[in-house]
């Protein structure tokens, strides 16, 4: 008989960063971050905007420091999300004109738990290091950690211009990409030694460097996994719209962490006009928890419906019951503690719908067209009830959250004295 060597292999050992009281690397989980798409002088909208992506589970929220008017505002954000009881840590986004924004607004550079720069746009030619040096002493000074995030849309012109050079004076030159990929590391790898040198830690640093596609990810960050023992910040930069986004998302990220590469994420998704921002924060969470390195939320297993049933009901079920647990789950946490083990099922007909909702803690089999207008419900394995009528859905709604009360409640809590 041959093994199974399908589970993940041991996370890379990277030094951890504390970022505002949220470890990043070392032994600490995957952890998930976002980024704010409002402007940051508008301090309602960004304030509402971090506290909707930190109660939807963003453990760290970035924000752009784009001027003064911004830089300004990110000490009465910071403030505002306090007296709101959101204690998430911001990062500020610093390119091109970092070092004066931290300079001139030292309150922007307390109140922001990490700064993110960029190598290649944190200056240009010879102010490029003095600059770069001025904010890695502002991280200094002030005791936070930095992102070194390089990114291939703006990556470093003269670095890469070099390694060009010297790949063509080569007898076997690289092809351009393999050179463009070279680069990108080591623009990460030289500022990180860059920024050692001026005197920040190494467990006041983390890397990134983010490209658009997914198999330059995937080397990308194989390089850099080998190369160093830096915290890593994974990503897919300008990953897109939708469907699109998600699975180049997951396909490459799902790839680094199975080989134990990656201590934080972000899912950078295009929003819909007028779509909401957490949707990434949902995104990554089901990342790591269909992967089974984190559980967030309960997971409710539907089966895809076929031709044998044509009615809809398991499908609002399911989707009822999806809604249900993401709308409570902020109040569940405190209420329930680990809800988030729950497995429901809802499935369609009798072929594999009592075989899974007997794998589920609690699930449903629907009635299948022609099937007798019953649903039975399992309960731990075994059937509990069976469910008839126009009422099936809300009566088996009504179970889940008697069964989570009685589960994961005060009535728990007793049972167990
Ligand atoms: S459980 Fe039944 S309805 Fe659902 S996909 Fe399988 S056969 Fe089709």
């Amino acid at each position: 008989m041959t093994g199974y060597f399908s589970s993940p292999f041991a996370r890379r050992k990277s030094v951890g960063v504390d970022v505002g009281g949220v470890m990043v690397g070392g032994t600490a989980p995957v952890v998930i971050q976002s980024m704010t798409n409002t402007d940051t002088a508008d301090v309602d909208a960004t304030v509402a905007q971090v506290a909707a992506l930190a109660r939807s589970g963003s453990e760290i929220v970035r924000i752009t420091v784009d001027r003064d008017e911004s830089a300004a505002a990110v000490p009465r954000i910071h403030e505002r999300l306090s007296r709101l009881g959101v204690h998430v840590p911001l990062v500020g986004d610093f390119h091109y004109i970092g070092h004066k924004l931290l300079a001139e607004h030292p309150a922007c550079a307390e109140a922001l738990a990490k700064y993110r720069i960029n190598p290649g746009n944190v200056g240009f030619k010879d102010k490029k290091d003095k600059q770069f040096a001025a904010i890695v002493e502002t991280a200094i000074r002030y005791g936070k950690p930095v992102r070194i995030g390089v990114n291939w849309g703006s990556l470093d012109q003269e670095l890469l211009t070099m390694l060009m050079d010297e790949n063509q004076a080569r007898g076997f030159p690289m092809t351009a990409q393999e050179v463009t990929r070279e680069a990108i590391v080591q623009s990460a790898l030289l500022s990180a030694d860059a920024a050692e040198e001026i005197g920040l830690e190494r467990d006041r640093i983390i890397l990134s460097a983010k490209v658009s596609g997914v198999q330059d990810l995937i080397a990308v960050y194989t390089a850099l996994a080998a190369r160093s023992d830096h915290a890593l910040h994974l990503g897919l930069t300008e990953a897109g719209m939708g469907s699109k986004g998600i699975v180049a998302s997951s396909a490459a990220m799902g790839i680094l962490l199975q080989q134990g590469i990656g201590d934080t994420i972000r899912v950078s998704l295009t929003p819909e006009p007028g779509g909401d921002r957490t949707r990434e924060v949902q995104v990554a969470q089901e990342l790591l928890q269909t992967m089974g390195f984190r559980q967030f939320v309960p997971i409710v297993a539907a089966c895809p419906g076929c031709g044998r049933t044509t009615s809809t009901v398991f499908q609002e079920l399911a989707q009822s019951i999806q809604e249900d647990i993401r709308k409570n789950m902020p109040v569940w946490r405190e209420k329930y503690p680990s809800v988030e083990v729950l497995k429901v099922a809802v499935m369609g007909c009798i072929v594999n719908g009592p075989g899974e909702s007997k794998h589920a803690d609690i699930g449903i089999s629907l009635p299948g067209t022609g099937e007798m207008p019953t649903a039975p419900v399992f309960i731990d394995g075994r059937k509990a009830a069976t469910l008839r009528g126009p009422t099936i859905a809300a009566d088996f709604e009504k179970m889940v959250a008697d069964y989570i009360e009685r589960r994961f409640g005060q009535g728990q809590a007793k049972a167990a004295e």
